[in-house]
Order: C-alpha cells, then structure tokens, then sequence
C-alpha cells in the first residue's frame, strides 16, 4: 500500500482512499479524491510528506465542520 497523509488531519496512513485512522475522515467527493491522491509519496517525498503533514495538522482543520472547508482554497485547486 501507498504511504500517504490524510488531507484533514495530516496523520500518515497507508492508501489514499482509505479512511483515516486518526480523524475518520474518508475522502469520497471528486474534489476530496484528486487531493487525497496528490498527497502520497511518489508525488512527495519522504521529507515533502512530513512536512506537508505538519502543515496540515497546524491548519487544524479537524476542528473545522467539514461543509465549512473550502478545500479549493486550502490545496490551491482550481
Ligand atoms: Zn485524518
């Protein structure tokens, strides 16, 4: 399986798509899969995966409704 980061939360986890350990968060939207894709090695680092990690867990975005993310904003999507 593919070492990856949850987009929520930022804790590691192992797939993409699965959900994540720590937070619960499952990506299942188009926008919540092609992030959720883009955060894995391969695409990253080792030291890229770690610190987009500790990135993600300083956004806290755990603390956030989920309807209330615009993830577009957070990632740079368009
Ligand atoms: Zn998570």
């Amino acid at each position: 399986m593919t070492k990856a980061i949850c987009m929520r939360c930022g804790f590691e986890k192992f797939g993409c798509f699965v959900k994540c350990p720590n937070c619960k968060f499952t990506p299942t939207k188009n926008i919540e899969l092609e992030i959720s894709i883009s955060l894995r090695e391969g695409a990253y680092s080792d030291v890229e995966l770690t610190l987009l990690s500790k990135d993600i867990k300083n956004k806290h975005l755990v603390d956030i409704p989920l309807e209330q993310i615009n993830w577009y904003e957070i990632y740079g999507f368009r």
